[in-house]
């Protein structure tokens, strides 16, 4: 250990829902641990709620500017507080399906097959579930994967337009289902929320901060009850975690080099896990090369930063040809294009398509900020509010594949993150798909982007479900961390994000990951006894 450096048992460097959920599991442990986060609280301010300075302004964006394969600049849409992404995400908090985990035929090639299968993964996700209070309700998702444990909370109830919608999708011979979203709100069987409810279904949800602390982010829902009952944890903010230091052998972990308000400390530990994010974990782990690890630490295999997967995201706006009243939209979702039509008969494509779900509501701010009014010629005048009044917002995502091209890396001290995109056939065809849909239910079929949600400059810049820069896999050649995430080359040093991922399935990767994390805890808590 380095000389002289402030000592702990363990360090986890991270606390978005990767670094705070391992703490939390092992804070009853005992042992001293420190969290070591290089954002601050994020502010409760009016402004949380505030489309032009949520959207607008990237109020609470990470104030980067990386370059991309062709030369631009644009800002990733990273978020650096306690808590990290999750105090922006939507909470839609999903099991990976069983195929996934087994390797899937796309258009473009095949996903990955994953060392480990859904049965490891299960008894953690149904503690995930628990932990992030996820409303949702089995057997409605015909894709879902078989669960040890019900949901425990019952689903985020439909509003009007959205139960009718759910009812013309069944009319239609589909599947639509509860969202399980992870959310702090009580309501009665009725919907009526509880007087104490923090989540009071309001609109700015998906994508903002919540201001009355409704969602199930991983500062409310991990850091903070952990370092309030735990007083072995320690939590430092505003660190930046410049480098890991190794021993002379390399082998392990001596120092967490870190920058405190201008000063450079190192802290060590028995035990170091990172959860910076799976593209800030790879940095990290680049910015660390030394004498033993020439191409950065723990990458002999030269696949740290690569195989960067962030699935075909697209956000689109629809307009119901009746109003669309909804507040909290996001709680249904479709899942009958999933796969091939071997096992989605709705699909009548060999490959899988993607997943479908309602996402946050656009509010007349976001139409004008989007600057989409000029492609709605059939509206006689072009109203900002009344398109708003009758959007129906959906998010679509089709699986990307890992491509070793595809990565994060440092040229020149500029981050450069390089994306080319697979399966963009099956995007466009699920967009079809849903085309198709809204024309019979009630909706025009006209499907209009918006790219708000995910940051403005390039579609690279939507970075949210960044995953597989540092894949586990028994193979140290083509692996960086073995099946317990920790790295081949080095005995001290876990990663608890979604670097881990070899493949990253159609639905939203952040309960996979948390159950990673309460796995890994697991297994580092055996280890240090
Ligand atoms: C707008 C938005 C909506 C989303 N919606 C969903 C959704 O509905 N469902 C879903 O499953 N996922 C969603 N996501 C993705 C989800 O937020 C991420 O998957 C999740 O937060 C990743 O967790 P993590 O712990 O791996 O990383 P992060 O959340 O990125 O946390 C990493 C933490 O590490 C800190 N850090 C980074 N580098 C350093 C360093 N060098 N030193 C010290 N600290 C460091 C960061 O500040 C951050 O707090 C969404 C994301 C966004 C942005």
């Amino acid at each position: 250990m380095v000389e002289g450096a402030d000592r702990y048992d363990i360090i986890i460097v991270g606390s978005g829902p990767g670094g705070a959920t391992a703490a939390w599991r092992l804070a009853p442990t005992g042992k001293r641990i420190l969290l070591i986060e290089r954002g601050g609280y994020l502010p409760r301010e009016r402004e949380n709620w505030d489309t032009n300075e949520v959207f607008g302004r990237a109020r609470y964006q990470a104030d980067e500017n990386w370059k991309s394969a062709d030369g631009a600049t644009f800002k990733p849409g990273l978020h650096y507080w306690v808590g990290g992404n999750s105090k922006l995400y939507g909470a839609a908090l999903f099991r990976l399906r069983e195929t996934d985990f087994h390797g899937v035929r796309h258009v473009d090639g095949v996903s990955p097959e994953w060392p480990l299968k859904y049965d490891v993964f299960e008894p953690y996700y149904s503690q995930a579930e628990k932990l992030y209070r996820v409303h949702g309700v089995r057997d409605e998702d015909p894709t879902e994967p078989w669960a040890s444990a019900p949901y425990p909370k019952r689903p985020i109830r439909h509003e009007p337009r959205i139960a009718e919608l759910a009812d013309g999708l069944k009319r239609e011979g589909l599947h639509p289902f509860h969202l399980p979203i992870g959310a702090w709100i009580e309501e009665d069987e009725n919907g009526v929320i509880a007087p104490d409810s923090p989540c009071l279904r309001c609109d700015p949800f998906d994508g903002y901060p919540s201001l009355t602390n409704g969602k199930a982010d991983a500062q409310i829902v991990c850091v903070d009850p952990t370092l309030k009952a735990h007083p072995n944890v320690t939590l430092m903010t505003g660190a930046y975690v410049e480098r890991l230091l190794t021993d002379a052998s390399g082998r392990t972990v001596s120092g967490v080099e870190t920058m405190v308000a201008g000063e450079r400390r190192v802290f060590s530990a028995d035990i170091v896990l990172v959860a910076c994010g799976a593209l800030s974990s790879a940095l990290l782990f680049l910015r660390s090369a030394n004498d033993k690890h020439p191409r950065g630490l723990a990458n002999g295999s030269d696949q740290v930063g690569r195989n960067y997967m962030r699935h075909n995201n697209a956000t689109v706006l629809a307009i119901s040809r009746t109003p669309n009243p909804t507040q909290f939209q996001k709680t249904l979702g479709l899942n009958d294009f999933y796969h091939g039509k071997a096992l989605s008969p709705a699909n009548a494509w060999e490959f899988p398509l993607g997943h479908i779900q309602m996402v946050g509501k656009s509010d007349g701010a976001q139409v004008e900020l989007e600057g989409m009014p000029s492609l709605l010629h059939w509206l006689p005048q072009k109203p900002f509010d009344w398109i708003a009044r009758h959007s129906i917002d959906f998010w679509l995502t089709t699986e990307d594949l890992p491509r070793p091209e595809n990565r994060v890396y440092y040229r020149d001290g500029v981050t450069h993150l390089d994306v080319v995109d697979t399966n963009g056939e099956s995007a466009a065809r699920l967009r079809e798909q849903l085309r198709a849909i809204c024309d019979k239910v009630d909706i025009h079929p006209h499907l209009l982007d918006r790219r708000l949600y995910f940051g403005k400059d390039v579609p690279i810049g939507g970075t949210a479900h960044q995953a597989g820069t540092m894949r586990f896999g028994e193979d140290p050649l083509t692996a960086v961390l073995d099946l317990d995430c920790r790295a081949h080359e080095l005995d001290n040093l876990y990663v608890v994000d979604a670097s881990f991922f070899p493949s990253i399935g159609a639905v939203n990767p952040t309960l996979t990951l948390i159950a990673n994390a309460l796995r890994v805890a697991e297994i580092v808590a055996k280890r240090i006894g």
